[in-house]
């Protein structure tokens, strides 16, 4: 349910019968899959399309499944939900393209257990700081020599806006395979990280006064036969360069977003992002409200400049790819179906909008803590559509139980405000 890497290894010896489903797992050894230990165990269906031979230790090969109990497919799996929606757009004639920005810290541990940034110069503002980057160069190269390596076309990397954070941008795949990258991205940039003594950390907000770490959704759809990119429009009267197609899209996204919240958002931590100070450089670049706009950062969905997708940016880094994906797309289509216009895009710095102003427009707040985000999940019916009824119900289970386990914790600001306040 993290999208966190489970699996087991298989001596190549017995690699034909992997592939044919031999690998059985009891889902009551995971988080938040709808399954005692008294039931049966799921087969895991490799699908040799993912194969990955491990960049850093290349006798060892990963793939990606799909879950099967009885025969048919698993309802929580999440490669599996997320297939239903790229079905159901591929039967409307579209295939879904995601590109994910990928944000992380990489830390290393003190003598006294402490982590701190790898990164020696001490920058008030370190955004895009070139001596910053190659302070890190050693790891930051092999990783995306890695990448390069797996042909995902990196085309940019950087020192991020907080100190000790940094961003690798690559090129977009359909949904699934993108899905199944980002994944597979956190545990390989750990792994390279640690062989250079540090670890990568996907923490949405791992500090209280600097940027926290997004996984912002890139998205289009392109003709299923020709590839062509449905959602370019040069001629687009709003002057976005994104089609009509798009800004329906656009329209069912928005309507949906604080369920979606829950899924793209889906830590206790994940609310500490979503706010608008707190970071080095006076902003967060995070968004706090369900509305979008042009090529404007302070918008949940922007148009990026040029046209022809949309980012989705308050998505973060500890998603599970797949569910997050699954829930946008199901939304989009949702829009598209329904002809649904988002109005007019917002153009102004929505980190000032008004009370008034927000009013006016009908602009909600997106979720405050993740407790607020399940109740939108819960009550919103693409979630149950999208999930199925016994993974909603196990996921909501899950969540809700992390909710009250921080709710329950008494910190350190609490009793700093009111142990002897009173
Ligand atoms: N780190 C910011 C976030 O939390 C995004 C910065 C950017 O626009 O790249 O989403
Ligand atoms: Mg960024
Ligand atoms: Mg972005």
């Amino acid at each position: 349910m993290h999208g966190v890497s489970k699996g087991k290894i298989v001596p190549v010896d017995h690699a034909d019968q992997m592939l044919h489903g031999s690998e059985l797992f009891t889902g009551a050894a995971l988080e938040g899959v709808p399954q005692s230990v008294h039931d049966d165990e799921v087969a895991a269906r490799p699908d040799p399309s993912s194969v990955t031979v491990l960049p850093w230790r290349t006798n060892v090969a990963w793939l990606a499944s799909d879950l099967w109990l009885g025969g048919k497919p698993f309802s929580a799996c999440s490669r599996g939900i997320l297939k239903r929606q790229t079905k159901a757009a591929a039967d409307l004639g579209y295939k879904f393209n995601l590109g994910m920005e990928a944000e992380f810290y990489v830390l290393r541990r003190d003598a006294g257990g402490n982590a701190e940034h790898v990164t020696k110069r001490q920058l008030s503002k370190p955004c895009y700081d070139i001596g910053a980057a190659l302070d890190n160069f050693d790891w930051l190269s092999e990783l995306v020599t890695a990448m390069n390596g797996l042909g995902w076309d990196v085309y940019s990397f950087d020192q991020e806006d907080g100190q000790g954070q940094f961003e690798i941008d690559f090129q977009y795949a359909e949904a699934v395979t993108m899905s199944d990258r980002y994944v597979f991205l956190r545990m390989m940039a750990n792994q390279i990280a640690r062989k250079h003594g540090c670890f990568a950390s996907f923490m949405p907000k791992p500090y209280a006064n600097r940027s926290g770490s997004g996984a912002h959704f890139n998205m289009s759809l392109a003709d299923l036969a020709t590839g062509k990119n449905l959602f370019a429009d040069n001629a687009d009267p709003r002057g976005c360069g994104l089609s009509t197609l798009g800004y329906h899209f656009i329209a069912g996204v928005i309507a949906h977003l604080p369920a979606i919240c829950a899924v793209i958002s889906p830590t206790v931590n994940s609310y500490k992002r979503l706010v608008k100070q707190g970071s080095m450089s006076g902003f967060t670049w995070a968004p706090i409200f369900a509305c979008y706009g042009n090529n404007n950062r302070t918008n949940a969905v922007r148009i990026p400049g040029g046209g022809g997708r949309i980012e989705l940016r308050s998505a973060d880094s500890s998603c599970n790819p797949y569910l997050g994906a699954a829930m946008v797309l199901a939304a989009g289509l949702e829009g598209v179906r329904a002809a649904a216009d988002p109005g007019e895009p917002n153009r102004a710095n929505m980190y000032k909008a008004t009370n008034e102003e927000l009013e006016r427009k009908g602009i909600r707040q997106l979720p405050h803590t993740l407790g607020e985000a399940l109740d939108a999940f819960e009550a919103d019916p693409l979630s149950e559509q999208v999930f199925g009824p016994e993974m909603k119900a196990s996921w909501l289970e899950y969540k809700r139980d992390e909710w009250l386990s921080y709710m329950a914790h008494v910190s350190e600001w609490e009793t700093k405000r009111y142990l002897e306040f009173f």
